[in-house]
């Protein structure tokens, strides 16, 4: 449940609603466009849509890590979940909020000049979810592949070198679980970066619970549980 923290750090459900409605309207369209009457009847109504829906995640909103402002994005509708890791192992007492300015700002900047940081949601060694960039928006990567579509998750470590920590990992199942009903995205349709394109990301430890179907057998159990 979104509670209020008193920091000002997160958003309060209502906000965030507002800020997703886009993306939902477009998703109602295109179930209508597919013909599903149910999809088209239930699409419209935010009721309708978070029925049965795991629990709300509390997630840090981008003034609660003081991001910049993005640039003009290309649009689109987010229909499968991609998982990627940021490759920098931080120190426990790290400043989480203040490396993912520092990813943004890099991203932002003249090397790569995208129009925001390149993940829609972010998850910290403890297991809190940031704001990335508007889930109705199409991703940036360094690599080549047809990005749009992906709702694009990235967990802050290095798991090339290091396990997943057991906290980040069950909010990211939570997280998932939560998604999967907001934006009607299937579990099935979890893959890695590493997937579509020529990369590490996201690590070989995390990289595990991706192709084991470890990952998405655990959501699903986290959505069963909700309903
Ligand atoms: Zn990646």
């Amino acid at each position: 449940m979104i509670s209020p923290t008193g920091t000002g750090g997160f958003k309060s459900a209502t906000d965030r609603w507002r800020g997703l409605t886009r993306v939902l309207v477009s998703k109602a369209r295109k179930s209508i466009k597919r013909g599903s009457a149910l999809a088209a009847a239930a699409g419209w109504g935010l009721g309708a849509v978070m029925a049965g829906a795991a629990e709300e995640p509390e997630i840090v909103s981008r003034s609660g890590w003081d991001a910049l402002e993005a640039r003009p994005y290309a649009d689109q509708v987010p229909e499968r979940f991609t998982i990627h890791h940021s490759a920098v192992q931080l120190d426990p007492d790290a400043d989480y909020a203040g490396h993912l300015r520092n990813i943004q700002v890099w991203g932002m900047g003249a090397a790569r000049n995208w129009s925001d940081i390149p993940y829609h949601f972010i998850l910290d060694p403890e297991g809190v979810v940031y704001e990335g960039r508007h889930p109705g928006t199409k991703g940036e990567s360094n690599t080549d592949y047809e990005i749009e579509a992906h709702l694009q998750i990235n967990l802050m470590g290095d798991f090339n070198e290091h396990p997943v920590p057991e906290k980040q990992f069950e909010a990211l199942v939570a997280f998932l679980a939560w998604c999967s009903g907001e934006f009607e995205i299937a579990p099935e349709t979890i893959r890695a970066h590493r997937d579509f394109a020529p990369t590490a990301c996201p690590g070989e430890h995390l990289y595990e619970y991706v192709k084991s179907g470890v990952l998405r057998e655990a959501v699903e159990a986290s959505i069963a549980k909700e309903n």
